[in-house]
């Protein structure tokens, strides 16, 4: 992986404009770079749904309310009928996608991942956005694997691409305060261009309000522009704020505070962070 050097020129100056530029100024410049990298005068959208399979997690992420450790009596996996419903009530509504994503269980056997795409392609047919870098580099961990054998067996299995969940924020110091035992910021990279070599489009996420500085967060988006920059990569990309009253999933039952992430942040702050979410370049 190449090192970010925060002492370039081109570095200092994004920190800097993050630091001083208007929320307008931001979103002025966020368009203009979207204009000259899509010049067609046309945008997208899709519905889809997030479906998180397991609550069950060993990763014990500091700032995560939704996860609930094994044995404890709030745990859950769903069935696979329980998903397919989940998906007929989305393509009810005109949704195309799901995001399906869970928390390290250690007591799922592989197959039942492998099973899972296939039920769904059999008799909900949808294309599947699954499987975090952090879950990919977990199964590769379980299960004895190496990233492309997890990938390729999901693939084969009914996988479609690839979601940027567990991304937060990719400088090592921060995941290591907040999510030690989850995927590295190298790791987690490393998945994501295996999927792009695999033929796989991803998405990427940043979570901010963990602690970082503006500096780590610009590192992050720097992170994530070199594994987009090769052709067919592409993900899209999004910021979410780590909110302190909110758990990281609707079917959490348990808010709770995070000490991580209590420091509350206006608006413009956070819609702030958003514009500059989309990597620079
Ligand atoms: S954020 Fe994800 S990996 Fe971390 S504890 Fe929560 S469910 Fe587990």
């Amino acid at each position: 992986m190449t090192m970010i050097d925060r002492a370039s020129r081109e570095f200092r100056s994004y920190v800097e404009l993050y630091e001083r530029a208007s929320l307008l100024e931001l979103g002025s410049l966020a368009d203009q770079a979207r204009w000259r990298l899509h010049p067609e005068n046309v945008v997208t959208y899709i519905i889809d749904r997030n479906i998180n399979y397991t609550n069950v997690c060993v990763a014990d992420c500091k700032f995560c309310a939704f996860y609930r450790r094994p044995k404890h009596g709030e745990g859950y996996v769903l069935s696979f009928e329980q998903i397919g419903r989940k998906i007929d009530e989305l393509k009810a509504l005109g949704g195309v996608q799901i995001l399906i994503q869970g928390g390290h269980n250690p007591y799922i056997p592989f197959a039942w991942y492998l099973d899972l795409m296939r039920y769904i392609k059999r008799h909900h047919p949808i294309h599947i956005h699954g499987f975090s870098p952090s879950e990919v580099d977990f199964f590769a961990g379980r299960f004895g694997m190496s990233i492309e054998e997890v990938i390729r067996e999901l693939m084969a299995a009914g996988l479609d691409s690839i979601p940027g969940g567990g991304g937060e924020i990719l400088v090592q110091e921060v995941r290591d305060r907040v999510a030690k035992k989850k995927a590295g910021a190298d790791r987690w990279l490393e998945v994501m261009e295996t999927a792009h070599r695999l033929g796989l489009k991803t998405s990427v996420t940043m979570m901010y309000g963990l602690g970082e500085t503006l500096a780590d967060r610009v590192e992050h988006l720097f992170r994530v522009r070199e594994v987009q920059a090769p052709p067919g990569a592409s993900p899209p990309s999004f910021a979410g704020r780590c909110s302190p009253s909110t758990p990281s999933s609707s079917t959490s039952p348990r808010p709770t505070r995070s000490p991580t992430c209590a420091r509350r942040r206006s608006r413009a702050s956070c819609s702030t962070t958003c514009r500059t979410s989309r990597p620079p370049g």
